[in-house]
């Protein structure tokens, strides 16, 4: 699947934003609108004024529209939550090759909170993988205790962990010790 290059960049930022929302043990990482104007300086979110906390509501409220999206059962209901999702954020496609970056597509109208402008451009990151029929991409870790969003770019749709090192391992680690404990037994 080819995907270009600002579209991987919205879906990292979608992912990110995700990763945010608190689980379990796991604090909300959009606590306050400090948190909130980190996230926007560490993902490059051009175009951000002034932040209160109506944006950090409103931001928190787009985090949960994408982890519904993330968990739609098929392309048909992702889509319509994403057409929402757009519908209501509003749209100016633009092209743009701002800040030394190649002609890429803006879809947040000018004036946009960071909220619609999240909203307008990941939401059409989204929507480009449902054009390309790969919405089972949109996937959740499936480590115990983990459940992280992640976009799996392998090239046959294997991955099943959010980071292969942590997740990953540790699944693996897991499925060895209860061998030996088998074998032990046996
Ligand atoms: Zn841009
Ligand atoms: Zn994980």
């Amino acid at each position: 699947m080819l995907i270009p290059h600002d579209t991987r960049i919205a879906l990292d930022t979608v992912v990110d934003l995700m990763n945010t929302a608190p689980d379990g043990g796991r604090r909300d990482g959009l606590r306050d609108v400090a948190a909130l104007y980190a996230f926007v300086r560490s993902h490059d979110i051009s175009g951000v004024g002034e932040l209160g906390e109506q944006d950090l509501r409103a931001v928190r409220d787009v985090r949960k529209r994408f982890a519904e999206v993330f968990s739609a059962p098929d392309a048909r209901t992702a889509a319509e939550l994403i057409n929402q999702l757009v519908a209501a954020a509003g749209t100016t496609p633009q092209l743009t090759d701002h800040d030394g970056y190649d002609w890429h597509v803006h879809y947040f109208a000018p004036g946009a909170s960071v909220a619609d402008h999240l909203a307008a451009d990941c939401g059409m990151a989204l929507a480009f993988i449902v054009v390309a029929g790969e919405q089972e991409r949109l996937r959740r870790c499936e480590a115990p205790d983990c459940g992280r969003a992640f976009v799996d770019l392998s090239r046959n749709r294997s991955r099943r962990y959010c980071d292969s090192r942590t997740c990953g391992n540790r699944l693996h680690v897991a499925a060895y010790r209860a061998r030996r404990k088998e074998a032990a037994a046996g």
